[in-house]
């Protein structure tokens, strides 16, 4: 309902939407998604990115893989696998056996031995838990629809990351969230119960007062049925308009051609990432902003690029078209040169003339921390500065900007590196405390 009542409010200041032809398309759309999901034909695409965060070693690996069934393979423990530095996808589906009201993310109840009923497909984003690792969190809160947020009950709560990460996510507006207690295995029950309670003093200074709290053991596959279902029922699948002008965030670039591959063999650049909003197709023009640095007359300028797209990917299938919902690449007709190690992260794809704004320098309403969070002795948010360089996050993209008027309620500031935008989306705010960049806030963008 609210959602509704802000695009309505928004229409004259963005004169290219139309309001009402919007709405009928979102309606249909529910409808066609309704359908597809009472009997899955052909490749079934997530209809729902979900984060996985909390504090370094509180088991968001551990509960990946047993969500989406690749611990099988490794049952050596020694292989420790570090720290996940990358956001990694994976995707898994609920399903629901109807004889016994049991979830699971398998095709068969383990306790009555039946088929089970197909819910939905979920993609899940594996965030890093390490501090520095900060802005790849940003950079995923921006595609996510609601998130778990893992806790360890053998330890105090919060740790300093558990803290930061849900302030992330209430900075990046993420409204669903499920709190996970994990290594249930590893305490007494008045344990868990003191632990439960600092859980709940935790939540009751920010938007997830009511958030639930379900303890498991990812280790030892204890209570992940109640998880699932509590993720079925508290994290809706957002209504999706598959026919808005369509837009991609781009996570990653890569050239996917082996050395020495023979020029008539050659793929061209590969854009990873997901999709905003819309639908694209194979053989769609596009355009990607703002595209890639090129140095001219000692300065830095970036050069928005055109392209078709020649194939499309859903979690690594071929697909004909896509939409939101899980991770996606497509391959373009691009040199693979220009789009190599990630230069075209934080880009967003679009169709030419339908793409938002590029800004290099932005206006914002800003709100800020009261406290930095994310450190052992939590220190006072003082005002912006001019003349402050801030760590910014919009979408999947990281920039830097220098603030040039630090007043509340329009703060400028010029950018490193330019963004693609619309008025209205939500900026996350870092600044440098220490030796690394802190959250401290977010601006809407004006
Ligand atoms: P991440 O850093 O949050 O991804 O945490 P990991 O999934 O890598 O887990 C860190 C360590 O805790 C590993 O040694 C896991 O085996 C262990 N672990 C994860 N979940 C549980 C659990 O429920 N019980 C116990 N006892 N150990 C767990
Ligand atoms: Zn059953």
């Amino acid at each position: 309902m609210a959602k509704k009542k802000e695009t309505t409010i928004k229409v004259p200041k963005e004169p290219k939407k139309k309001a009402t032809s919007k709405k009928k398309a979102s309606e249909k759309t529910t409808k066609k998604t309704a359908k597809t999901k009472a009997k899955p034909t052909g490749v079934i695409q997530p209809e729902l990115n979900l984060a996985l965060v909390g504090h370094v070693d509180h088991g968001k690996t551990t509960l990946t893989e047993r969500f989406s069934g690749k611990w099988t393979d490794t049952h050596s423990e020694e292989l420790k696998k570090g720290i996940t530095i990358r956001l990694g996808y994976a995707d898994f589906s609920i399903y629901k056996c109807d004889d016994c009201d049991y979830y699971t993310a398998k095709e068969k109840c383990i306790k009555c031995n039946s088929e089970t009923t197909f819910l939905r497909k979920i993609s899940l984003v594996d965030a890093p838990g390490h501090e520095s690792l900060m802005a790849t969190m940003l950079s995923g809160a921006a595609i996510v629809d609601g998130a778990v947020l893992m806790v360890a009950a053998n330890e105090k709560c919060p740790q300093p990351q558990t803290k930061e990460h849900l302030m992330a996510l209430q900075i990046s507006g993420i409204k669903n969230v499920i709190i996970v207690q994990n290594k249930i295995d590893l305490v007494n029950s008045e344990e868990a119960i003191k632990n439960h309670q600092q859980i709940k003093d935790f939540l009751a200074g920010t938007d997830y007062k009511n958030a639930p709290i379900i303890p498991i053991s990812a280790r030892a596959n204890v209570n992940i049925d109640v998880l699932i279902k509590a993720v079925q029922e508290f994290i809706p699948t957002p209504e999706r308009n598959r026919d808005a002008d369509p837009v991609m965030l781009v996570a990653r670039s890569f050239d996917i051609n082996k050395p020495g591959i023979s020029p008539k063999d050659l793929i061209g650049g590969v854009l990873g990432g997901t999709v905003k909003q819309g639908t694209f197709k194979l053989n769609d023009e596009i355009e990607i902003v703002p595209g890639y640095m090129v140095e001219e007359k000692n300065k830095k300028v970036w050069k928005p690029l055109r392209t078709t797209i020649t194939k499309i990917f859903s979690g690594g299938v071929p697909v004909d078209e896509i939409h939101p919902g899980g991770s996606m690449a497509i391959a373009t007709t691009l040199d693979p040169t220009i789009v190599k190690s990630d230069s075209l992260t934080g880009s967003l794809v679009g169709i030419s003339g339908k793409l938002p704004q590029i800004y290099n320098q932005i206006s914002l309403s800003t709100s800020l921390l009261e406290r930095v969070v994310g450190i052992k002795d939590e220190i006072e948010v003082k005002p912006l500065a001019k003349g402050e360089v801030l760590m910014l996050n919009v979408n999947s993209a990281a920039t830097v900007g220098v603030v040039t008027d630090p007043s509340k309620k329009n703060t400028t500031c010029v950018l490193k590196k330019p963004i693609a935008a619309n008025p209205g989306d939500r900026i996350t705010i870092s600044r440098r405390v220490g030796d690394r960049f802190r959250l401290i806030g977010y601006g809407i963008l004006k």
